[in-house]
This record gives C-alpha cells, structure tokens and sequence, in this order.
C-alpha cells in the first residue's frame, strides 16, 4: 500500500490503469458533442450578452438572452425560454451582471499559471509509479500531469498576497 505516503501523488496502480486524462479542449469537446447526440441544441461562437426578465426585475422570471456571434458581430437575436440555467462559470453572467451577489472566497484568493507542455516526459518510467501525476503543495500547488497525448498539464498556484510580495510575473487569476 503505497498511497499518500509522500508529498507526490501516489496513486497506486490500479487507480494508474484506470486514469484517462485529457487536454481541456478535448476533453470539452467529448462533453459538447455527447449533449448534441442527447438531444441538446449546441450554439457555438455565441456569446449571452443580458438577459430579459420579467418587469425587468432581475430576481423574478428571466424570460429570454440576447445572444451575438462573436465572428460575425452582425449576426444577433434573442432567444427565450421557460428555464433558465447559466452556466458561464467564472464569468457567471446571472451572479454577476444581475444578482450581484457573488462573494469572494478568501482561501481561494490565488494566482495561477498554467500550460500544456509537450517533451516534458512521463513521470516516474519503469517504477510502479510510471505517468503518475506528479503534484507538490506546500504554500501553494504545483502538478505536472500527463495526458492521452503525451502532453503535460504544467500548473503552479500560489496566494495571491505571495505575488505581491515577490513582485513581477505574468499571470492570469484564477
Ligand atoms: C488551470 C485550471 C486547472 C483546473 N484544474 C482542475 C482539475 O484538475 N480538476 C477540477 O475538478 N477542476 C479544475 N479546475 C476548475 C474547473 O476547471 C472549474 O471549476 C470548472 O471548469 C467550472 O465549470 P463551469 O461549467 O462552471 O464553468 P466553465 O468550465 O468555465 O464553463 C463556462 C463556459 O461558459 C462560457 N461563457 C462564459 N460567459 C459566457 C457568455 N456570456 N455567453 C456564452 N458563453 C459564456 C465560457 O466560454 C465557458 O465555455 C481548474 C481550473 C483551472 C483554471
């Protein structure tokens, strides 16, 4: 029994056997296309600008988006609906733009940088722990995993107030 013993991830290798990880964009595009073939209507390329509610009250009914493609910013319309799901992750358009009530989570308040690296190699060849992701937590996070296509998913995270005090690097927030 191997797991959790050190500061890398040691899964052990059953777990190794049964682990498909994929590249972000493949891996949504898998998601994407199986709720076409379910039956969902799939719009790409389109972008919910606001959202119609009833009396214009943003904690009542929301009715119908107004939606722009974002190639062809001549192409718009309105689409309506009885339900409403948003799902526009950290851009959250209903928390944001209308309800207004997301909180700042301040244990998440970090910074990260991230990037999918080919010829970073495979973890770990000829040991029981062969392609095991590799990851480190100390103040922040770091992991290195490799995916279907040999391609590592290269990920540091740290606090927030850790890049301000070491200074300049340049970083998306997440
Ligand atoms: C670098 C990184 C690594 C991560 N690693 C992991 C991990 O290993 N495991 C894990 O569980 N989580 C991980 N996460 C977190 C995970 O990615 C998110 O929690 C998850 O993707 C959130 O899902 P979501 O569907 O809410 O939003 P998202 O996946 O962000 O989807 C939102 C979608 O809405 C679209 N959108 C936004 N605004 C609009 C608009 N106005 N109109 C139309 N479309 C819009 C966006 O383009 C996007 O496609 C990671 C996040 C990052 C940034």
């Amino acid at each position: 029994m191997e797991c959790h013993k050190s500061n890398i991830c040691s899964l052990c290798s059953s777990c190794l056997s049964r682990r498909y990880t994929q590249t972000r964009a493949d891996f949504d595009e898998i998601l994407l296309r199986h709720a076409e073939k379910v039956g969902v209507k799939v719009f790409e390329e389109t972008r919910a600008f606001s959202i119609k509610f009833v009396n214009d009250n943003p904690k009542g009914r929301p009715l119908a988006v107004k939606w722009q493609n974002v190639i062809d910013r001549n192409v718009s319309g309105t689409i309506s609906f009885e339900y409403l799901v948003d799902a526009t992750g950290r851009e959250g358009i209903m928390a944001q733009k209308y309800l207004k009530h997301r909180k700042v989570n301040m244990s998440l308040r970090n910074v990260a940088c991230w990037g999918y690296w080919k010829g970073a190699g495979v973890y770990g060849v000829g040991t029981s722990r062969e392609n095991a992701p590799w990851f480190e937590a100390h103040t922040g996070m770091f992991f290195s995993v490799t995916c279907v296509n040999l391609i590592n998913n290269i990920y540091i995270e740290f606090p927030q107030k850790n890049l301000v005090a070491t200074g300049s690097f340049l970083c998306t927030t997440g």
